[in-house]
């Protein structure tokens, strides 16, 4: 008998195995870390309609304030289960230790707790009006949940964007099915037993694995007695959901994909331009939607900004998480494959390349995983692919510009606009720039600072709508009017 760990789907309050599985591979050795239970299309099926039943029962009863109670169970039992998040996160992604430490998993709890509250503190607006016999109206909103949310989220920051939605959806009342990203499925079966263990009632929060076409995912999006969608991932799978969505005409709020500029000025602090560039640019190896992979240097600086980025790219120690490296792998040898191919690519585009471009050899089981080494290039033209494609891997290009108008259009030149970082010491600059930004969220002189009540999204091909405080409750709750004549 294997001693490998199973991770099972969890429906309408149970831990269900089935026969068709799939691995989980730990990036860092391509060892096994589980064999996964993917769901079929009748487990969909049996797990949306879990869901819908709940809606009629226990916890459609639930006050807001009982709602709040149990999300805040929810984030203190992730916390209790610290260690065992953390080492679920790691063995599916190899990211650095010090980021799931610190980022991944209490951002993933802090979730639960921030919509638990911002629930509680939503309006319920009442219009007095009058009428014409002038015994007058009132009109009563009031915020219902939608109904069954699929929950569909990509694998680079797994637990931390997957609560990111389901904290907000069972604030606001509604039920769930969720599906992680195939490649990172460990913490999410480990919410589904923080959801059992704090007594959520049967068929609240239903847990699905599998793929995206002819798997759990397609299932999950085509399913009638799904009433909305909320997704982050690739803009091209949100183009598939949207065909779908269609039919029933159902909401969504889509998170997608960037290919964000980070414009640094003449007058911005050089070091702390450089420390934020090397966030921004190689940060979770490159496998952050908010990365830039796109730096527009002002020309006075480039020479000396390239030399230094470069000087600090090649000090990255990429490696093991467990013994203190900062970077970790790429997700899987497939996408190390796809980031490969734009490795050549930029040379057959022009590109010079300043460090990087190859797989590093260790010489030990860390050449069964799947490192690339951070990259750095210049010289590529503005309409090469290498800088219009997203590519989801350490690396940018750098090119230099002479003037504001130059590098606004620069910036913009963009079928993505999600995120873009400005660095100068020019407050009125930083003011003038960042609001011509095409973007759904700028940053001045920093990179990745997010508060929870600021709204979240993208425009262009970066998403649809925007989540984070009342915007995230706006979409997760239909509002009811109610208008009661005297
Ligand atoms: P992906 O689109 O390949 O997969 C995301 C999820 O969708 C996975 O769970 C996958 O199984 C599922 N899926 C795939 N095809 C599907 C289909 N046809 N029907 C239903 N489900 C389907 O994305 P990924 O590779 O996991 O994640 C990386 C992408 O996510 C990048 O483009 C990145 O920019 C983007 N991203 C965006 C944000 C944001 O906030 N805007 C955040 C993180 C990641």
């Amino acid at each position: 008998m294997s001693s490998v760990k199973i991770l099972k789907n969890y429906i309408d309050g149970q831990f269900v195995e089935t026969k068709m599985t799939f691995d989980d591979i730990n990036p860092v050795d391509g060892s096994l870390v589980a064999h996964v239970c993917e769901a079929d299309k009748e487990l969909v099926d049996r797990a949306v309609l879990a869901a819908k039943r709940a809606l009629k029962g226990e916890w459609g009863s639930y006050s807001v304030t009982q709602r709040a109670k149990l999300l805040h169970n929810v984030a203190n039992e992730i916390e209790r289960r610290f260690d065992d998040f953390v080492t679920a996160e790691i063995a599916d992604t190899g990211k650095a230790y010090d980021q799931v430490k610190n980022i991944d998993i209490p951002r993933g709890a802090a979730n639960f707790r921030f919509f638990a509250d911002l629930v509680q503190n939503q309006d319920e607006k009442i219009f007095e009006m009058t009428t014409a016999d002038g015994c007058g109206a009132t009109n009563q909103i009031v915020n219902k949940p939608l109904g069954v949310v699929a929950v569909i989220s990509p694998w680079n920051l797994p637990l931390l964007l997957m609560t990111w939605k389901v904290s907000p959806a069972l604030a606001c009342g509604n039920t769930v099915i969720v599906k992680p990203s195939e490649e990172t499925p460990f913490t999410a079966t480990l919410l589904a037993e923080v959801m059992d263990k704090v007594g959520m009632p049967k068929g609240v929060f239903n847990l699905l694995h599998g793929f995206g076409p002819k798997s759990a995912g397609a299932y999950m999006i085509e399913h009638p007695e799904v009433t909305a969608i909320t997704f982050t991932g690739e803009s091209d799978t949100g183009k598939t959901i949207m065909k779908n969505a269609a039919d029933g005409l159902k909401p969504v709020s889509f998170e997608l994909g960037g290919k964000n500029a980070a414009i640094v000025f003449a007058d911005a602090d050089f070091d702390k331009a450089v420390a934020g560039t090397v966030r921004s640019v190689f940060s979770n190896c490159g496998q952050v939607c908010l990365c830039s992979e796109r730096v527009y240097v002002e020309r006075s600086i480039f020479d000396k900004f390239v030399v230094s980025l470069k000087e600090n790219a090649e000090k990255i120690k990429i490696g093991k998480p467990e013994e203190g490296a900062d970077m970790g792998p790429l997700i899987s040898k497939k996408h190390r494959e796809k980031v490969l191919s734009y490795f050549s690519l930029a040379l057959t585009e022009g590109a010079k390349l300043v460090t990087g471009g190859k797989v590093p050899v260790f010489g030990n089981d860390c050449d069964n995983g799947s490192f690339i080494e951070p990259t750095i290039w210049t010289d590529l033209p503005e309409d090469a692919r290498c800088v219009k494609e997203e590519i989801f891997g350490p690396v940018c290009h750098i090119s230099p510009f002479d003037n504001e108008d130059e590098v606004i259009m620069k910036a913009n030149n963009s079928d993505y606009g999600l995120a873009a970082a400005i660095w100068t010491s020019d407050m009125d600059k930083a003011n003038r720039v960042s609001r011509q930004m095409e973007v759904g969220i700028c940053w001045v002189n920093d990179w990745f600072l997010r508060d929870l009540r600021t709204p979240f999204g993208g425009v262009k091909l970066s998403g649809i709508g925007r989540e984070g405080g009342a915007h995230s409750l706006e979409f997760y709750c239909e509002p009811l009017t109610i208008c009661i004549k005297h």
